[in-house]
């Protein structure tokens, strides 16, 4: 049955039949932080996992039929070539293809792509990617962008509300000593107004301000206050960044309180 492993998938012998033509696959298990990823996406959908270097997600959201078509994009090619390897094993090469390229530029208009996953990278380089696909037209009818950055939270929250999308949904977790935020966004009808904590700390995030929530940003004061001493170590005076660092430690203190 499906459950929990470590960073992808699990290569454990459980077997099970797929929704496909009674086909057998070995039953592949997701990490909790894909699997989190893999709740949000739609059943019947038409994904494409960007920066997807074993393919793990498209495979298993295949062998679940949760998906009806995926595209596994990768730059590069021994990742490709494992995706491609991952999707021959798991038996789902009849709904799942994998492409090597950059970014979106492995969207076809033909695939009818409707939800993006983009897991596993910095923030920024997941804005930079949106970015580039939105020039080239390829988030035309990408209905959800499903994101896990791996830090640059802000930038991309930056991104995605200044390209009109609305952030529908977003979550915390924690994963062998790592925390991963996700965030589930939407095409809006009109703008959202977004204030600066809520760009810094996610609005859905700042509502709860879980445990995981409080130990990631008690964590990020511990480093700040770590950067203030050496910064005071090197110079008695309290010079412009310093007065930055400080700021930031006493934001995060009141979103804590
Ligand atoms: N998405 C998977 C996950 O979350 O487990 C893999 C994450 S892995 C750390 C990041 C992958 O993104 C790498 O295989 C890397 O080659 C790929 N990548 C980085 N930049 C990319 C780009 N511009 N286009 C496609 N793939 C990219």
């Amino acid at each position: 049955f499906y459950g929990i492993s470590g960073r992808g998938l699990s290569q454990d012998s459980t077997t099970s039949t797929s929704g496909k033509g009674g086909m057998r696959l070995n039953i592949q298990q997701l990490s909790v932080r894909l699997e989190t990823v893999a709740g949000f996406v739609p059943k019947n959908a038409r994904l494409a996992d960007i920066g997807s270097d074993h393919a793990y997600l498209p495979c298993v959201l295949a062998a679940r039929d949760v998906v009806s078509y995926a595209l596994a994009g990768e730059v590069v090619k021994g990742p490709f070539e494992s995706a491609a390897e991952q999707i021959k094993t798991s038996g789902v090469g009849d709904r799942v293809s994998a492409r090597l390229g950059d970014g979106m530029d492995v969207i076809e208009t033909t695939d009818d792509i409707n939800v993006v996953t983009i897991c596993g990278m910095g923030g920024d380089l997941i804005s930079k990617i949106l970015e580039k696909g939105r020039l080239k037209d390829k988030l035309v009818g990408v209905e959800r962008l499903i994101l896990q950055p791996n830090n640059g939270e802000k930038k991309l929250r930056e991104w995605l509300i200044g390209h009109q999308y609305k952030i529908i949904d977003e979550t915390i977790l924690e994963e062998n000593g790592k925390i991963y935020e996700i965030l589930v966004a939407e095409k809006a009808e009109s703008p959202e107004n977004y204030t600066d904590l809520e760009y810094s700390f996610g609005r859905f995030l700042l509502q709860e301000k879980n445990d995981i929530f409080r130990k990631k940003w008690s964590a990020e004061i511990d480093k700040c206050q770590y950067i203030l001493d050496s910064m005071q170590k090197a110079s008695n005076d309290l010079n412009e960044k310093e007065q930055q660092v400080i700021n930031k430690i006493n934001e995060i203190k009141e979103v804590l309180k």
